[in-house]
């Protein structure tokens, strides 16, 4: 068991992000076992959910004549448009039914600001506004973060990038995340995981 030092963070395991969502992760629900498996070996976890207000930004619906999967340049730099996808309150934001982590004790709700997206659990994208994690983190004084969820090349990727902006050691759980992959998404996020020094892992590896 995994004592106070160490966090598993578990990224967005949502109806949405599972097969037949609004914004199906592929194989995204092979994951939900095995993140079951990693909870149960983790005193300290956390999850994030995605949480947009119908009116978000980050929608193609909500840009005149635009597609899912387009980008656009907003104040803060380029988005990515999605589907309609995690709003507030509605069954697709909610947490995989078969998900076991009813010990975690904080969700990070992001992307709840209509004007800004939040792929990461730490930093906003405008990559200024902090959505208070590092502090919570570093005042329970944990020292690693375990990353696992979807998708593993944006808000996994984002998510452990700004684990390790904030000073913390992490490691990123692959076999316990799924990726979107658009447009070679998976080979630079990894590329970037890399270079910042963060650990690649399996589950069987984590949990030992
Ligand atoms: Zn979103």
């Amino acid at each position: 068991m995994k004592g106070p030092e160490d966090v598993l963070l578990i990224v967005d395991v949502q109806n949405d992000f599972m097969p037949g969502g609004a914004l199906a992760v592929p194989r995204g629900d092979e994951i939900v076992p095995l993140v079951n498996r990693l909870a149960a070996g983790f005193e300290h976890v956390v999850l994030t959910q995605d949480w947009h207000p119908r009116d978000h930004i980050s929608f193609a619906a909500n840009h005149d004549g635009r597609q899912p999967f387009e980008t656009i340049e907003l104040p803060y730099g380029e988005q990515v448009l999605w589907p309609v996808h995690c709003v507030q309150g509605q069954p697709g934001a909610a947490l995989h039914p078969r998900l076991e982590a009813g010990h975690a004790r904080l969700v990070i709700r992001k992307g709840y600001r209509r004007t800004i997206d939040s792929y990461s659990a730490f930093v906003e994208a405008d990559r200024h506004s902090p959505t208070g994690l590092a502090g919570y983190l570093r005042e329970l004084e944990v020292k690693r973060v375990w990353c696992c969820g979807l998708a593993t090349d944006y808000c996994v990727a984002w998510s452990a990038l700004d684990a390790r902006a904030a000073g913390f050691d992490v490691v990123l759980i692959e076999d316990a995340c799924r990726a979107i992959d658009l447009n070679g998404s998976l080979e630079r996020a990894l590329q970037q995981l890399q270079d910042a020094g963060v650990v690649r892992m399996n589950a069987e590896q984590a949990l030992a």
